[in-house]
């Protein structure tokens, strides 16, 4: 069967569900792990939420699959990064029948609205720039301060769909915010000693992470945004980075690491490897644990 029938055949079967129950929780579709937890942050037991993508998935590239027009049929509230990162998500959104959930429904939810996004392209933008982000950069939950902002978004979508537990949603997100505001002195903190640290990275995916805490963004290893680098960007790379003494490099989880073995056997530098997803793994459980944890890895390495 094609993609398209197995769609159909999926909506079909989802159309003949029964309607949930009055009190049943709100069901809440997210396109990524980060933006599941912060729904259970503002939501708690009133909603039962799930991400379409996995932790582990590269965020740039995620399959869309027929079980995920099933989820977002059945969805009360879908929130999204927005911007070109989950454009995948679109189609679905096209085919899954439920008002609700598209672009202008009560429950639809794009949290880039809610943030100042970074790296907005001024000039024009063609092919030889590489995967450049046409909107600016969307990796903008790396800063928890757009984590609340985030929140606040969903929080909105869930009151629009749920007015009757208004005052609840409100005030779990009062709590989140003052819990970030108390969890980001500490992060601060330990972070200190980095401040200005230049740290060498793969893909733009720390901009907001730097800009929050102070590190240097010395350079990317790839040299345009989705293009992997060439042996001779490598080696130029490893000449700087000995010239000027840049030790740290900084790794997602997902990612290959070949080219930072590469880059570690010439410069003897440190790499860290850090999950940017909730549930990206064990332990990294909550938005705050995954703070958490990236901190801890750059504290060690910056020792
Ligand atoms: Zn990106």
């Amino acid at each position: 069967m094609t993609l398209r029938g197995l769609i159909w055949t999926a909506v079909a079967a989802a159309a003949t569900m029964p309607l949930s129950a009055a009190g049943a929780p709100i069901k809440v579709i997210t396109t990524d792990t980060n933006l599941a937890d912060l729904a259970r942050q503002v939501g708690g037991p009133r909603v039962a939420v799930e991400s379409l993508s996995r932790a582990n998935d590269d965020p740039h590239h995620i399959d869309p699959r027929p079980s995920m027009v099933v989820k977002l049929a059945r969805a009360d509230v879908f929130v999204r990064m927005g911007m070109d990162l989950d454009m995948w998500a679109d189609a679905l959104l096209d085919r899954c029948g439920n008002r609700k959930v598209q672009r202008g429904g009560k429950g639809y939810t794009d949290c880039s609205g809610a943030i100042k996004p970074r790296e907005v392209p001024t000039g024009r933008l063609d092919p030889s720039l590489g995967d450049i982000h046409a909107f600016g950069n969307p990796h903008y939950l790396m800063d928890p301060g757009n984590g609340v902002a985030a929140a606040a978004a969903i929080a909105g979508a869930l009151i629009r769909v749920d007015p009757g537990n208004r005052t609840e949603y409100e005030s779990r997100l009062r709590s989140f915010r003052e819990q970030i505001a108390t969890a980001m002195k500490r992060w601060r903190a330990q972070l200190q000693p980095l401040k200005g640290t230049p740290i060498v990275i793969y893909h733009r995916n720390w901009v907001y992470f730097t800009a929050r805490f102070g590190l240097r963004e010395y350079a990317t290893i790839e040299p345009k945004p989705g293009v992997p680098p060439s042996p001779g960007h490598i080696q130029n790379l490893i000449a700087s980075m000995k010239r000027d003494g840049v030790r740290i490099l900084l790794f997602e989880t997902y990612r290959d690491r070949r080219y930072a073995d590469r880059i570690l056997s010439a410069t003897g530098g440190r790499l860290v490897v850090a999950p940017i997803a909730v549930d990206a793994e064990p332990g990294v459980s909550s938005y705050f644990a995954l703070f958490d944890c990236i901190v801890e890895r750059l504290r060690s390495a910056g020792r």
